[in-house]
């Protein structure tokens, strides 16, 4: 079951009542790319489920928390992506803003020579 908080916006996002260019979405987890990018790719990938931030995980999350990983994956593997940055935000003063969880994922030409 999907839980949508009225006042979050990536809910509205997952809800369709706010637009967003939409890489991949299945039943638990939606990609959509980030509207300031940081990076010639930035997505963002959105567990469904309204978890707040990385300190609320529980053992619930387990599976939805596996699962935003291997979509990860295999997005970026069908979108031929094969380097690239995750980041998690964990808490505003690590400079989260959106209030329900997320990874990013960064690439292009952002990590100089490798
Ligand atoms: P964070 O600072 O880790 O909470 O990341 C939130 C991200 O959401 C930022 O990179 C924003 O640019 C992005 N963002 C905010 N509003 C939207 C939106 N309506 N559509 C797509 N990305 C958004
Ligand atoms: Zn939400």
């Amino acid at each position: 079951m999907i839980t949508l908080k009225k006042d979050c916006i990536f809910c509205k996002i997952i809800n369709k009542e706010i637009n967003s260019e939409i890489i991949f979405e299945d039943e638990k987890i939606i990609v959509f790319k980030d509207i300031y990018p940081r990076a010639p790719i930035h997505w963002l990938i959105v567990p469904k489920k309204h978890i707040e931030t990385h300190m609320q995980l529980t053992d619930e999350d387990k599976e939805i928390m596996g699962h935003l990983h291997l979509v990860t994956k295999k997005v970026a593997e069908q979108n031929n992506i094969n380097h690239y940055k995750l980041i998690m935000n964990c808490g505003y003063e690590a400079g989260q803003r959106v209030f329900h969880i997320h990874l990013h994922l960064l690439s292009g030409n952002i990590f100089g020579e490798a």
